[in-house]
């Protein structure tokens, strides 16, 4: 029999590119920003109340070579997706920064050297998400897990699964039929039902 098929998303979820923003700014402020200082939402610039410049320079320093390869991962990540991938068919399913002159070919390093080759390599790299069928869809932008499951809902007549990983916030805005997991454990339970 064939496992399941889980979709997962890279930034966010296991690939920690606030924080790799939050370091480039904090080296060239001489400021301490916390990620704790920010939001849920991808505004870093409203959530810290940043000077347009600054944060416009710190945004062309992320597209600049070599940042997709060295971002750092999240909390537990690393481990629960291997673990997952026992269990799961499971693909990577990423957006690429547009303006990166590098970031599918860093992201496909950065992935093989966490999963290895053959897991590392399960990585479809769009800006339409929606058309990738999976089991189950794991995203921290709600807006991509909404599309997604309308499509899917037209095409097949049922619902597929979709998770919301809010990175460590309690949120109270998910749309019905959406699922929320916090943290690695809470998606852990939701898998396994
Ligand atoms: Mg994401």
């Amino acid at each position: 029999m064939t496992k399941p098929i889980l979709l997962l998303d890279v930034d966010g979820p296991i690939a920690d590119w606030k924080q790799g923003y939050i370091d480039r700014l904090n080296l060239a402020t001489g400021l301490n920003y916390s990620i704790d200082d920010t939001g849920y939402n991808w505004s870093i610039e409203d959530d810290l109340k940043l000077d347009p410049t600054i944060a416009a320079s710190i945004y062309a320093e992320m597209d600049g070579p070599g940042i997709a390869a060295s971002l750092p991962s999240t909390p537990m990540a690393v481990d629960a997706v291997r673990e997952h991938s026992t269990l799961y068919d499971l693909v990577f399913l990423t957006a690429y920064s547009r303006n990166s002159v590098d970031w599918v070919h860093g992201r496909g390093q950065w992935l093989i050297e966490r999963f290895g080759r053959e897991q590392g390599n399960k990585v479809i790299h769009t800006h339409y998400k929606y058309l990738v069928y999976g089991d189950v869809f794991i995203d921290d932008k709600v807006d991509h897990l909404v599309e997604w499951q309308h499509f899917w809902l037209e095409k097949l007549g049922r619902k597929p699964k979709a998770i919301r990983f809010t990175c460590g916030k309690t949120l109270s805005d998910t749309p019905e039929g959406i699922q929320t997991a916090k943290d690695w454990m809470e998606l852990a339970k939701l898998l396994k039902h």
